[in-house]
């Protein structure tokens, strides 16, 4: 884990506490992503991104709540004295999102570990028809799996070609404003919401000393 054995006074704060809950989620998140694609290439159904394609990234900004930006902004006060971190080097013109790395192909997100919600389910989770109805939509640049029911298989094509579903984005979603519903309304872009993040965590940190032989 990449925070572990930082700043451990940190995780008794507000912020530390909301950090860790929106790390629960999501490594809840990742677990049924690799249950579903595990799932699907157990029926011959390889479900994955292009090589080092990057591409959802191309022109993108994410939207993000202040948590999110809480977490990235702590992901990234911790490494900033870390040579190798991948926060070194040049950020594309490429993409409006301040992370985007075009000249590293199959590692173009800076921050992939504390990448937020939306980054996180691209291509991988799904959504709900009008009928409440789950369906999972490929990106446009996955391959089509052979053995897959079509690009945008219903529940009920997936729960018979995989027997499994891919999380839901607006389940998801909802459990990470369950953290502070007070700040719903201030969801902004990564670049606006970053610098306030960076300035309050860092504020936090300043008044939580590392521990003595923390590692
Ligand atoms: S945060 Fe990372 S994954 Fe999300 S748009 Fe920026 S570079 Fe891409």
């Amino acid at each position: 884990m990449w925070y572990v054995n930082n700043k451990r006074a940190f995780w008794d704060t507000s912020a530390g506490q909301q950090i860790l809950t929106l790390d629960l989620i999501f490594r809840k998140i990742s677990d049924a992503q690799n249950l579903f694609v595990d799932q699907a290439a157990k029926h011959n159904i390889e479900l994955f991104c292009p090589p080092g394609c990057g591409t959802c990234c191309h022109g993108f900004m994410p939207d993000v709540l202040p948590v999110e930006a809480d977490y990235i902004a702590f992901f990234l006060l911790i490494n900033q004295n870390n040579p190798g971190s991948g926060q070194e080097g040049h950020f594309s013109l490429l993409s409006p999102c301040p992370f985007y790395a075009a000249d590293r192909p199959g590692a173009n997100c800076r921050i992939y570990e504390a990448r937020p919600l939306i980054c996180r389910l691209f291509g991988f989770s799904g959504t709900k028809t009008k009928n409440g109805e789950l369906v999972y939509r490929l990106c446009r640049h996955m391959p089509t799996p052979r053995g897959l029911p079509g690009r945008s298989p219903t529940q009920e094509a997936l729960q018979g070609a995989i027997g499994a579903l891919p999380p839901l984005m607006s389940d998801f979603a909802i459990e990470i404003l369950a953290i502070d519903p007070s700040k719903a309304s201030e969801r902004k872009s990564l670049s606006e919401a970053l610098p306030s993040a960076l300035a309050r965590i860092s504020a936090t940190l300043h008044y939580c000393p590392e521990e003595p032989n923390a590692a």
